[in-house]
């Protein structure tokens, strides 16, 4: 084999290393769970068929109109995308490599100003950064400064907004399974910075990263164990406990990578975990409070009347339980779509799929009893 065949093939793998041009196909959905399906779709991301591209949405809710609600997307290689409740690009950012996006609202700035704001971990800067939405456009502007890791390739983030202070924290996971705490305060007259205040580890890959800000906890998925679930204020302890029902081993239809995490509350402490259980393109539910027993799962398979394709191989997710329009009076969950299709069946690259609540509310909620 001559130089140029060498160097060519290097090019091919790294190429298809860095932009996951490798997906085969996607695992096996166990005949025994329960379908739903999507109501709605983004546009495909700016991504080549195939590639590894959509990771992670985060759902914000529009303060006084809710059909204006938007849906912000991670584009690993590009930046972040925002989407109206039809799936419709508002707005394109090329931010560097956003991996996982969060939001929270009501954070004061020094100016007096009271924000809603996204954080994305940055794999290109392995930096936190962080954007104000604007309230009535939901338009991003990038805050700064950006919060600088110390942790070797940042991967899953989540944000935590404290019952007991009322303080804002950024959780920050790393491939080689460390975790950071940052508490945010307000700097200058529009600025925000993180302090580092606990570091944590795990001993795999994690990614898959929610606060539950009520009750003070955070859930962290590792990727081929299970879920973990911390105590969330900085004072308190370390310990991690792991939610027993959420591995294969449990005799439940999970199966590794064990990837996106978001929570739907019912109440004030009652409600469900919701984790993509990515091997065979389900997602499962877990009792918000107590041991977290496992509930149920289901799966987003294709609707031939609507004329969409399911959803497979799903890295993040997020949910809200607020009465959006139309047919989403139960909420939405979002998932990430990891084979995309055109209408007429034609792969096409990732985007994110919108469900309703309440499909997934009759249907497991029904089956379980
Ligand atoms: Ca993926
Ligand atoms: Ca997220
Ligand atoms: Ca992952
Ligand atoms: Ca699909
Ligand atoms: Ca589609």
């Amino acid at each position: 084999m001559n130089k140029l065949n060498i160097f060519s093939i290097y090019i091919f793998i790294l190429g298809g290393v860095g932009c996951g041009i490798f997906q085969e196909k996607p695992g096996v959905t166990p005949d025994s769970v329960v379908r739903v399906w999507a109501e709605n779709e983004t546009v495909p991301v700016p991504a080549a068929t195939g590639a590894d591209a959509a990771d992670d949405p985060a759902i914000w809710v529009h303060p006084t109109v809710p059909e204006k609600s938007l849906i912000i997307g991670t584009v690993k290689h590009f930046g972040l995308e925002v989407y109206d409740l039809y799936g419709r690009l508002k707005y394109s950012y090329r931010t560097g490599n956003p991996n996982n996006v969060d939001l929270r609202k009501g954070f004061r700035l020094n100016d007096g100003t009271v924000i809603d704001f996204a954080a994305c971990s940055d794999r290109a800067a392995n930096e936190v950064a962080l954007f104000r939405i604007d309230p009535e456009s939901g338009a991003l502007r990038e805050i700064k400064p950006r919060i600088k890791s110390a942790l070797a390739e940042v991967y899953g983030i989540c944000l935590y907004k404290s019952a007991v202070t009322g303080d804002f924290y950024v959780f920050i996971n790393g491939k080689d399974g460390s975790m950071e705490q940052f508490k945010l305060m307000p700097i200058g007259s529009d600025g925000i910075a993180g302090t580092l205040v606990r570091t944590f580890k795990v001993n795999s890959q994690p990614e898959g990263l929610v606060a539950d800000d009520r009750l003070g906890v955070v859930y962290l998925g590792e990727e081929d164990l299970g879920i973990w679930k911390l105590r969330a204020e900085p004072t308190e302890s370390k310990e991690l406990t792991f939610l027993e029902e959420s591995t294969p081993a449990s005799g439940r239809p999970i199966q590794y990578d064990i990837e996106g995490l978001a929570i739907y509350p019912t109440g004030d402490t009652t409600g469900y975990l919701i984790a993509s259980s990515q091997g065979n393109n389900t997602y499962a539910l877990f009792e918000r409070s107590g041991r977290n027993r496992y509930v149920g799962s289901f799966a987003v398979g294709s609707h031939p009347s609507i004329r969409l394709d399911g959803s497979e191989e799903t890295d993040g997710l997020d949910v809200t339980a607020l009465p959006l329009s139309g047919p989403y009076s139960k909420g939405m969950l979002v998932v990430q779509d990891g084979f995309n299709k055109t209408p007429e069946g034609k792969a096409t690259s990732q985007n994110f799929k919108m469900i309703r609540w309440s499909l997934v509310d009759s249907l497991i909620f029904r089956k379980g009893q």
